[in-house]
């Protein structure tokens, strides 16, 4: 059927992403709504009980498991139309064994605090840091490269929402340098962008971070988007037919920052949401904080 828009949502149990789902399903788009868990994922088609939702198990970081669901789509639609990258990791883990030794519970106390409260009790490690770059960085560019054959196939050109952060925005990495090459669009390619990280992993590991000017708050999360938003832009000067754009959904109160944000996921996402019906020659190649364009 050439007029049914065909929409895949990754990390799409809960939060932002099953909220996503909900949205482009209650404006007729039929959605594969993807959790790398079965029970959560099939749990949560349930739980919207939306005639066109259907549940696929997509791990982000594992090539096979996004081989099945390009095979899944190709047999049965044919093609897809919209691709939400919205899985995402923090990079950092709480330090839960020094709260409790302040005899403080860590999930109620998380939940309402400010994020810059927050800060002392985070920690992020060369593991967290990994799985944070693997899943929001390499995790997006493994999704997307497996299924552009099928959005090239697309009827109205194809859609690709990149989840961003405000985290992700070149004025908050302190180095000049850093800023400069990944705000470079003209020079801009995907092996430069895998040298950042590489530069970033080697400063981590050698406790270099912050004399070398990376972003100290959320570390690893902060370039994860920034090399996210860089790829976005790349991806876009190579498909101009396509509308692929990044967006900041706004401070959101999800798991992802033990419930500190303030907006809800009906808010949070209404930006993933207009980005994913966008119409033919809408814009390309933009970062938005949640639905109006802003700079890098
Ligand atoms: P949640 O923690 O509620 O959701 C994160 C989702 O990502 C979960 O479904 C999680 O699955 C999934 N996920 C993590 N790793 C993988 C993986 N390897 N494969 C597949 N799915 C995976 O947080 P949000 O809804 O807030 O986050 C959604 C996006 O929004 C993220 O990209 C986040 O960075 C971004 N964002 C959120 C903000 C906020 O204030 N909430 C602000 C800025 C950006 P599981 O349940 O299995 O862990």
């Amino acid at each position: 059927d050439t007029n049914e828009r065909y929409a895949v949502v990754t990390g799409a149990n809960k939060g932002i992403g099953l909220e996503t789902v909900r949205q482009l399903a209650i404006a007729g788009v039929t959605v594969i709504l993807t959790a790398r868990n079965d029970k959560r994922g099939t749990d949560a088609v349930a739980s919207l009980a939306l005639p066109n939702v259907i549940f696929h198990q997509l791990d982000v970081l594992d090539d096979k498991s996004v081989q099945s669901l390009v095979d899944f789509i190709s047999k049965k639609f044919g093609r897809l139309d919209i691709l939400v990258n919205n899985a995402g990791a923090s990079g950092v883990a709480v330090d839960e064994d020094s709260l409790r030794a302040m005899k403080i519970d860590p999930t109620s106390w998380l939940s309402g605090q400010a994020m810059n409260a927050v800060q002392g009790v985070i920690k992020t490690s060369y593991h967290t840091a990994k799985e944070c770059l693997d899943t929001n960085y390499y995790g997006v560019k493994r999704v997307t490269e497996g299924l552009l054959p099928l959005l090239e196939l697309s009827t109205n050109g194809g859609r690709i929402v990149n989840v961003s952060s405000l985290r992700s925005e070149l004025r908050r990495i302190p180095s000049e340098q850093i800023r400069e090459e990944l705000g470079d669009i003209e020079s801009l390619t995907e092996q430069r962008i895998d040298k950042i990280v590489d530069s970033f992993f080697h400063d981590l590991k050698h406790d270099m971070l912050e004399a070398n000017g990376w972003s100290m708050m959320l570390p690893a999360y902060s370039i994860s988007k920034a090399t996210l938003n860089a790829y976005t832009r790349v991806l876009a000067k190579k498909y101009p037919n396509m509308c692929i754009n990044c967006v900041h959904p706004g401070y959101v109160d999800t798991d992802i920052n033990w419930h500190t944000g303030t907006m809800t996921v009906e808010e949070g996402a209404k930006g993933s949401v207009l980005l994913a019906l966008l119409p033919d020659g809408g814009p390309t190649g933009c970062y938005f904080d949640r639905t109006e364009v802003a700079e890098f």
